[in-house]
């Protein structure tokens, strides 16, 4: 089967503008678009139309074409390849770009959501632990009030791009070694908009949008920790061309306290006992993020040892109960001995004050000892 002339696919002059192109094309893509005709042959007449607009609307494929006809438009490699062989995917882009229909439109002057905005809030351990109503000042885009978005000067009006009619996009073909590859850009004449703001409101300088800082309310609920996020449905960056807002999203960092450490809803601290203490035993008050507790170390207590204390910790943030704290014992050994304070420790170490329980030795002294065996 031989290849039709292009011009007479078109059903244009040989001398047509690049407007009458465009114009039979879209002619012939309403008439035959596989989406809107579903006649046997409509697609073939679709994409022999397609395929002699792409190279009659590009100036260096047209030339090619008028000079060594099929031949020199094929250009060396298979020219097929783009809209040929039932390229739907190619089918649809140039479908959006005439009728602007299409789910996955990317008119430029469609409604958006607003982009959705993170805020990080640090804050106090006992904060995160009990919770916090705070002010914070986001600083976001929004619409500009003096020309309602459009950019424009007050009375007048942003006007359609003449190089993308107002797509926003422009195609551009690129011959490369495996084939024509068609890459779609932001129009740089009005900035991927679509539209062109002769005179420019000057509050936003023609962008419709202006940075500002607005306070938001947050209520940080209790048993929030380190990483989490708190959405704030409807407070990111204002919808364009009249879409929804984005959402805030504030992300939570807790500061590290001096004492207390948290995992999940327990909270762990150290208790630093005496060698009199753990061994004579002692009443000690110990702090919780709820006030001070008191704690009965009984004689004896050896370094290590955990007491619990039942509700001492995070309340849940989810409702889940409530968390502990988890005390460690840390028996501190003194170090700055006075001769009248050795003398006594060795006393008491004649008198066999060091003689651990029977328990304590047939366990621990005895596999530390075995470790040794065989050295
Ligand atoms: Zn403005
Ligand atoms: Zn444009």
């Amino acid at each position: 089967m031989s290849k039709r002339d292009y011009y007479d696919v078109l059903g244009v002059e040989k001398g047509a503008s690049k407007d009458e192109v465009k114009k039979a094309y879209r002619k012939l893509a309403r008439q035959y678009h596989p989406d809107v005709n579903k006649d046997p042959g409509a697609e073939d007449k679709f994409k022999e139309a397609k395929e002699a607009y792409e190279v009659l609307s590009d100036e260096q494929k047209r030339a090619q074409y008028d000079q060594f006809g099929h031949a020199g438009a094929a250009g060396g490699q298979g020219f097929g390849g783009f809209g040929g062989a039932g390229d739907f995917g190619g089918f649809g882009d140039i479908f959006d770009m005439f009728f602007g229909g299409g789910g996955r439109s990317r008119d430029p002057n469609a409604p958006r959501q607003g982009a959705d905005l993170q805020y990080q809030v640090n804050l106090e351990f006992e904060d995160a632990v009990f919770g916090k109503e705070l002010d914070i000042n986001i600083p976001r885009e929004e619409e500009c009030d003096t020309c309602n978005g459009s950019g424009a000067k007050p009375g007048t009006k942003p006007e359609t791009c003449t190089h993308c009619h107002g797509s926003g996009q422009l195609n551009q073909e690129q011959n490369t070694p495996f084939g024509r590859v068609v890459n779609r850009r932001a129009c740089p004449y009005c900035g991927g908009k679509g539209q062109i703001v002769k005179e420019k409101c000057s509050t936003c300088h023609g962008d419709g949008r202006v940075k500002k800082s607005r306070k938001i309310h947050i209520s940080i609920p209790a048993g929030i920790d380190e990483g989490q996020q708190i959405r704030v449905a409807g407070k990111g960056e204002d919808g364009i061309n009249g879409g929804p807002p984005g959402d805030l999203y504030v992300v939570i960092s807790v500061r590290p306290h001096d004492y207390f450490e948290r995992e999940g809803d327990h909270i762990y601290c150290e208790l630093p006992l005496t060698i009199t203490q753990a061994a004579l035993g002692d009443e000690v008050e110990v702090p919780t993020v709820h006030g001070k507790v008191k704690l009965k170390v009984p004689a004896g207590t050896q370094s290590g040892k955990t007491f619990r204390l039942r509700g001492k910790g995070v309340a849940n943030v989810r409702g889940r109960g409530q968390g502990d704290q988890h005390i460690q014992v840390r028996v501190i050994t003194p170090t700055k001995l006075t001769d009248r304070q050795k003398e006594l420790l060795r006393e008491f170490n004649e008198i066999g004050g060091n003689g651990s329980t029977e328990e304590q030795d047939t366990n621990f002294f005895q596999r530390f000892k075995k470790a040794f065996k065989g050295d």
